[in-house]
């Protein structure tokens, strides 16, 4: 158990309604992982915290972590909300999907920086308008290894070559090549293009992701690529998945960023 505050900075997680005017509040933390805080009487008038302790917010905090038990905030040195994903359902959708697979990724008080990290860049992508759908299957791919599947995505999974065309298949839980497609008939037929950009998501580092356009067809083939994946290869998946795919099925479309300018950098995506 730690005795002295530390500084440390959070971003909610998840909110639950504790005794009679209390919230708990699961933060993912820069460098103690996820931990549970209570905020006492956070539900009556005059509660001083509010505004860090929304959704979509990321603050400055000196607190008491404590492990095992529940982590204390004695004070906010500063919030940062991402109020574009806040004021829209679907961008809030794919944020909150995002959050809860890392959430379900890691064990409690697990230090996990990197992944801190990635959430505060994803959201920031996201609510600065970064096709979210993108932002989303960086993270799936990502997030793969935490689940246990690592698929080697520099080639074959048989033979390790690369210069053949590559499809996926469950069987070989990665990549295989052209001269093996005769060993998996489930594989994916996966186009190329779909592969390239898997690959491409699997090392990229989300703090260099610039403009992203990628077309509606390569889009879809992407999601069900990664949903045939996640179904076969990891078997879970966060409830706040099958709100994403209700609001992507009742026709509210994501719109896909219109093509602007190429520009060189390798991190920006578009066809
Ligand atoms: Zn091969």
């Amino acid at each position: 158990m730690s005795q002295a505050p530390e500084d440390f900075r959070g971003l909610v997680l998840a909110r639950f309604n504790y005794k009679e005017s209390d919230l708990l509040v699961k933060m993912l933390t820069d460098h103690f992982g996820k931990r549970m805080f209570l905020f006492r009487r956070a539900r009556k008038p005059g509660f001083k915290m509010t505004a860090a302790v929304l959704p979509f917010t990321l603050s400055n905090f000196t607190g008491r972590i404590n492990a095992p038990g529940l982590s204390y905030v004695q004070a906010v040195r500063g919030s940062h909300a991402f109020t574009k994903i806040s004021a829209d359902l679907t961008l809030n959708a794919y944020s909150s999907y995002i959050l809860a697979l890392i959430d379900m990724a890691f064990d409690e008080d697990t230090p996990i920086p990197e992944w801190f990290r990635f959430a505060e860049q994803a959201l920031t992508l996201i609510d600065q308008g970064t096709d979210p759908q993108i932002v989303t299957n960086i993270a799936e791919i990502q997030l793969l290894p935490a689940f246990g599947v690592g698929p080697n995505w520099r080639g074959c999974s048989v033979c390790g070559r690369n210069d053949l065309p590559l499809d996926f298949s469950d069987k070989y839980g990665g990549l295989l090549c052209s001269d093996h497609w005769q060993l998996d008939e489930r594989r994916y037929h996966a186009s190329e293009r779909a592969i390239y950009y898997l690959r491409l998501f699997s090392h990229v580092d989300i703090a260099t992701v610039g403009k992203v356009a990628v077309s509606e067809q390569t889009r879809r083939e992407l999601r069900t690529m990664i949903d045939r994946m996640y179904d076969g290869l990891v078997g879970v998946q966060p409830k706040a998945k099958r709100f994403l795919d209700e609001l992507n099925g009742a026709g509210s479309h994501i719109q896909a960023l219109k093509p602007r300018k190429p520009k060189n950098s390798p991190s920006d995506f578009s066809e």
